[in-house]
């Protein structure tokens, strides 16, 4: 007999959309509550969001990062898992849909994240990936990886340095950590590394459209920021915005000044954009939503009308104090654990005091020996917030095999500033790439049905060929 079979019953019937920080804290505070968890969600695994950045970068691997779900909640026997996307809600009929199959629910809690956002430039995402998925880490480590490789093989100067110019746009903490990381593989990791380039000349340009970059922290912290960020050698523009890209140029606007900055390789950490279920809840259910598409949500975390789902973390807003909560992963813990909390509770026909948000305060890293950490009163930065940042980070892994990994890693990365996972393994075309056949410069035109085959203009004789790419291969498979 299986799980649900067994256990359909009068026992109540807790639902989690998401195994993020939300999902995942609300399903670890039921273990041991008296009903039955599903949570469902699109991968068969959690992933430690924060370091990212370090995949994105080649300082650690997917899987240092990420963890099985059905690992993590082993020991919840109240606990079943499902691998699959809900696709609608029904609250009338209280079911979830996924393809092959309707769950219904006593309880719903919704923990479906939030995405990057391209402020109404969707089409700028081929050029600019962002940064959300270990999808997209891996996309981005490809780029930054491609870029170096292409450098070395090109042998026009101009070209060679758009190659070795890198743009990140945002600069809120994974902007700010990405360009500390960047800048230590150009000048540490990859210096000795390469014949025809100096990666030292590699230009990492910070683009921030306020006015100082990591707004959320105080202006000293701020300050203090920009000064290590320069001092690893990147190029901070506050006050800068993009309007416009192409395969090559990327144009900010500067109060009245337009810069256009030559570089291949652009990444995207700006903005944030709840996911597509709060936009079905808001159909379903009248939930209001703000800017950002997030739902707003009553002190209980509930939607008005609907007393039984929940909207926590990323994909809520919850406005019941200063200011809006923030999109990070203290939240999304918090009230996940407060949702299940409150859940039990009702069963036992108890109530629970209000939620009171305890903010643990704000922490990143800028390369391997700096960092600032906000704490109420406490404002630290460099080397001790680093090793502050270093031990929190490694604290919150959620498996121990991950945090010693993650520790070794780390230990051996300092000492010898080697970023072992700097591979270039994903699938996937670079926007426009490059390749040389006896000396010719070849350009790729736009892909044929089948990404394998690919038909290349010869850009001297205009003469075009047909080619099969496999396993980093070109073959000339016939001329046209
Ligand atoms: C690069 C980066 C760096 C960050 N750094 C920090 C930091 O240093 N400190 C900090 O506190 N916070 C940081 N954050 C923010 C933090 O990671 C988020 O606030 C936190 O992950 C939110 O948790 P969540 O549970 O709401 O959503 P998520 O952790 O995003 O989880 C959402 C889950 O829902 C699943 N899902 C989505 N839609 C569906 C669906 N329809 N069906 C099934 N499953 C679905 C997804 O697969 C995912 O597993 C960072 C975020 C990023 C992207």
């Amino acid at each position: 007999m299986s799980f649900s079979e067994n256990k359909k019953s009068s026992v109540h019937h807790v639902v989690i959309i998401g195994g993020g920080f939300g999902g995942l804290y609300a399903a670890q505070t039921l273990a041991k509550a008296p009903v039955k968890v599903t949570l469902i969600d699109k991968r068969n695994f959690h992933v430690f969001q924060p370091l990212l950045y370090q995949v994105a970068t080649g300082g650690l691997s997917p899987a240092d990062i990420s963890s099985p779900l059905r690992g993590i909640l082993r020991q919840n026997k109240n606990t079943e898992i499902l691998m699959g996307e809900v696709k609608k809600i029904d609250p009338k009929k209280q079911t979830v849909q996924l393809k092959y199959r309707e769950i219904s629910y006593d309880s719903l809690i919704v923990a479906t994240g939030a995405n990057h956002q391209y402020f109404g430039h969707e089409e700028w995402a081929d050029r600019a990936p962002g940064l959300k998925t270990i999808e997209d880490a891996l996309e981005m480590r490809r780029r930054i990886f491609i870029a170096f490789e292409s450098a070395e093989k090109e042998t026009d100067p101009k070209k060679r340095e758009a190659w070795l110019t890198f743009v990140i746009v945002g600069a809120g903490p994974a902007g700010v950590e990405l360009a500390g990381a960047l800048s230590e593989i150009a000048h540490g990791t990859l210096k000795e590394d390469f014949r025809n380039i100096n990666t030292k000349d590699a230009k990492i340009i910070l683009v921030q459209s306020s006015d100082r970059i990591l707004p959320s922290y105080s202006p000293v912290l701020s300050a203090q920021a920009k000064a290590s960020l320069e001092h690893l050698g990147v190029t901070v523009l506050t006050g800068s915005r993009v309007i416009e890209m192409d395969n090559q140029v990327i144009t900010v606007r500067r109060s009245d000044e337009i810069e256009s900055i030559k570089a291949r390789t652009v990444l995207w950490t700006a903005g944030m954009k709840a996911s597509p279920m709060a936009q079905h809840l808001s159909e379903c259910t009248d939930a209001e939503l703000d800017r950002a598409g997030r739902v707003i949500v009553n002190p209980d975390f509930n939607i008005p009308g609907n007393e039984n789902i929940f909207v926590i973390g990323d994909v809520a807003n919850y406005s019941h104090g200063d200011k809006p909560l923030p999109g990070v992963a203290s939240v999304a813990m918090q009230s996940g654990k407060y949702v299940a909390n409150l859940i039990e509770s009702r069963l036992k026909g108890k109530t629970i005091p209000p939620f009171r948000y305890m903010d643990w305060g704000s922490l990143a890293v800028i390369g391997k020996h700096a960092a600032v950490v906000e704490m109420g009163f406490l404002k630290l930065s460099g080397f001790l917030a680093w090793v502050f940042w270093m031990f929190i980070h490694v604290f919150y892994l959620l498996e121990f095999d991950n945090k010693l990994i993650v520790m070794i890693q780390w230990a051996w990365s300092y000492f010898t500033t080697d970023k072992g996972a700097r591979l270039i393994t994903t699938p996937g075309e670079h926007p426009t790439i490059e390749l040389e056949e006896h000396g010719e410069k070849l350009e790729k035109e736009p892909l044929d049905e089948l990404e394998e085959n690919v038909v290349i203009k010869n850009l001297d004789s205009n003469v075009t060929k047909s080619y099969v790419i496999s396993n980093h291969y070109v073959t000339l498979e016939n001329n046209k």
